[in-house]
């Protein structure tokens, strides 16, 4: 025992020293390299000495900073190393001869795959089948902390290589050598520091370096230890080999993320600013197509296109080029490309689209004359749609650049709120009452809110108004007919939200599974499944709002024969004569008008109630809202 205790000690103090002496090899052969190799190639690329002496400067302080990564990772696996060796010797000394046994088979047969620690968790479907459990369980922390593979990142490279995502005709562009300088914010709340750092480094790596003027950190006052002297550190040490590139903006209480962005627009001086998600990394060639468009036209607003970054496994996937749109809620969504661009025939060309998605870029001083992004926005979501409406409205536009790429990490969950849905919801009422005139009530009945007296506080937006009257922007109605006709506003809706029968006050109509056609009854929840539409022309929508050309709602229907009503896309169902019309009004019957059979409720076998059509009884259904005196009397 104490002979075996022994070994390992001498194995640990020479594993020490032949890690201490690999780093000296590295440094060493380093500077030898510097000296030899780079010589050479200098003298074969006949560089002007400035531009070598920055290309040189930019390449040696990325292999420092990876060293220091890579020392960092060295001291994580020495330190595990050092755990795993402590439970083996406890082992050992509870069953030496067992353990003795274990370790002679293992050294002929494979060894059994690792025993999954959270075979539920999602971090774990596709990744981490050679961990211990000790790395489980620090891999599923991290996890829940930030919603992404955090343990991963720490340690893939810095500076790892993306697939290059860009149509290859992006490749044969060429660009002025007189484009504007860039200021690259990046806003963060509770990220990883490796993923920032790998933020920063694609930057630094990816973007020519005489138009990087600065990189601006805004922290929305995040908890995380790792964000504070180790990020001021990681600062320090970009800026004594990029003297002033890195800059940090920190909140002294969270704002959110439309103060974030304003924050870090505040801070920047380069004749363009682009304005990132710190979980991301840009892909080649992605700062020059933004700068030319915008120097060519300064009241563009544009968006890259993203890749997706796995929040398991890292890996980086190819998206389709779309166009940036959202829905009533104003939810963002991608939707398809308009015909005229691809009439074009070219795929590099910058293609208009209706809104953005939050990530952007543009002119400093244009997006400061229409008023940033709206700080009265909190926590996240809506502000996109706001700056989207505000630019179109006010005169400016929005394209998407094809071949401009950010790979962008889409996280399991977010970190700063369980719910975003309350933000969500504010944040969409202020966007409508702000610029959606008389339109804003299309937000109100996809989020299910009274039109009067919602009760949702969303803020004060008085300031809003008044810079809408200053820049002379045009209406909703405009914006709607020009830009975005794929979104279509319905008139006649008279009655909305949840449809009782009050022989069960419990449940309330539902569209039922997803993509079966049967409406169900089902106990009344907070969900769009149990929304309806009353139309004045009798169609009776049940489900999410939808209202928008390629989707269609669904529509309560009577297929005339058998008890049960089945749901069919709205306007197929108009072409096809089904019978989607019923008179209704609230406390009242709901009757076909075709069929003159009534939707009503009835017992299953089982003792659930269920909807039917059937000759009509006494029974009767309330609605949850009604609109401008909507069957009052
Ligand atoms: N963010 C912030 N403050 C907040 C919420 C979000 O600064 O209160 C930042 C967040 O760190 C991220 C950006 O806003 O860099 C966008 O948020 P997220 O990436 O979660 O949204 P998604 O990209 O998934 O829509
Ligand atoms: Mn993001």
């Amino acid at each position: 025992m104490k002979i075996r205790r022994h070994a390992c000690k001498v194995l640990c103090i020479g594993l020490t020293l032949f890690i201490a002496y690999s780093l000296f090899l590295v440094f060493y052969t380093k500077v030898t390299l510097q000296k030899l190799f780079l010589a050479s190639v200098q003298e074969e690329l006949r560089l002007p000495l400035s531009e070598w002496n920055g290309t040189v400067k930019k390449k040696l302080s990325h292999l420092e900073l990876d060293l220091q990564h890579l020392k960092e990772s060295m001291k994580l696996v020495m330190k595990q190393q050092e755990n795993l060796n402590n439970t083996l010797e406890g082992m050992e000394d509870e069953h030496p001869v067992q353990k003795a046994v274990e370790v002679k088979a293992s050294e002929t047969k494979k060894p059994k795959p690792r025993e999954k620690l959270f075979p539920d968790s999602p971090l774990f479907k596709q990744w981490g089948e050679d961990l211990s459990e000790a790395q489980q369980k620090k891999a599923k922390d991290l996890f829940r902390n930030f919603g992404y593979n955090a343990y991963l990142s720490n340690r893939l490279p810095l500076d790892r290589a993306i697939p290059d995502t860009r149509h290859s005709r992006c490749l044969q562009k060429t660009y002025s050598s007189q484009l504007p300088s860039l200021s690259v914010i990046l806003i963060f709340m509770n990220e990883a520091l490796s993923i920032i750092q790998r933020a920063i480094t694609s930057i630094i790596n990816r973007t020519p370096s005489p138009l990087l003027k600065e990189i601006i950190l805004v922290d929305d006052f995040s908890s995380n230890g790792e964000l504070k002297a180790n990020l001021d550190e990681t600062i320090k040490l970009y800026n004594q080999k990029y003297p002033g590139l890195l800059k940090i903006v920190r909140h002294t209480k969270r704002k959110g993320l439309a103060q974030a962005r304003n924050s870090g627009w505040e801070a920047a001086a380069a004749d363009v600013v682009a304005i990132l998600d710190a979980h991301v990394e840009v892909n080649a060639g992605w700062a020059e197509p933004i700068l030319a468009r915008i120097q060519e036209d300064h009241t563009v607003i544009v968006s890259p296109v993203f890749d997706k970054i796995h929040f398991d496994t890292f890996e980086v996937d190819k998206y389709d080029l779309a166009v940036d749109g959202f829905n009533w809620k104003l939810w963002c969504r991608y939707d398809s490309l308009p015909k005229t661009w691809i009439d074009l025939n070219d795929v590099t060309a910058p293609v208009k689209s209706p809104s953005i998605m939050g990530i952007l870029a543009a002119n400093r001083l244009f997006l400061g004359k229409i008023g940033s992004l709206d700080g009265g926005m909190l926590v996240y979501g809506g502000e996109n749609v706001e700056l989207s409406l505000r630019v179109w409205q006010c005169g400016g536009r929005i394209e998407v650049l094809p071949c401009s790429r950010i790979a962008h990490l889409e996280r399991y969950h977010k970190p700063y709120a369980l719910d975003l849905t309350p933000a969500l919801r504010r944040n969409a009422l202020r966007v409508a009452e702000i610029w959606m005139d008389e339109y804003k009530d299309m937000v109100y009945l996809a989020w299910n809110i009274p039109l009067q007296n919602s009760g949702i506080d969303y803020g004060d937006i008085s300031s809003r108004i008044a810079l809408r009257e200053k820049l002379e922007c045009k209406t909703f109605d405009w914006y709607l007919k020009n830009i975005y006709p794929a979104l279509k506003p319905i008139r006649d809706i008279v009655g909305y939200g949840r449809l009782k029968n009050p022989l069960d006050g419990n449940v309330c109509l539902d569209q039922g599974p997803i993509l079966g056609n049967t409406p169900t009854m089902n106990y009344c929840n907070e969900y769009s499944s149990q929304n309806v539409y009353y139309h004045l022309t009798g169609e009776l929508y049940v489900g999410p709002l939808i209202a928008e050309t390629n989707t269609d709602d669904r529509c309560l229907t009577d297929p005339g024969s058998g008890e049960k009503p089945t749901l069919e896309p709205c306007s197929k169902a108009a072409q096809n004569r089904l019978h989607i019309y019923w008179d209704f009004k609230p406390q009242r019957a709901l009757k076909n008008r075709v069929t003159n059979r009534c939707l009503e409720i009835k017992k299953s076998n089982l003792g659930f109630y269920m909807p039917v059509l059937q000759t009509c009884t006494t029974q009767v259904w309330t609605i949850q809202h009604t609109v401008r005196g909507w069957g009052a009397n």
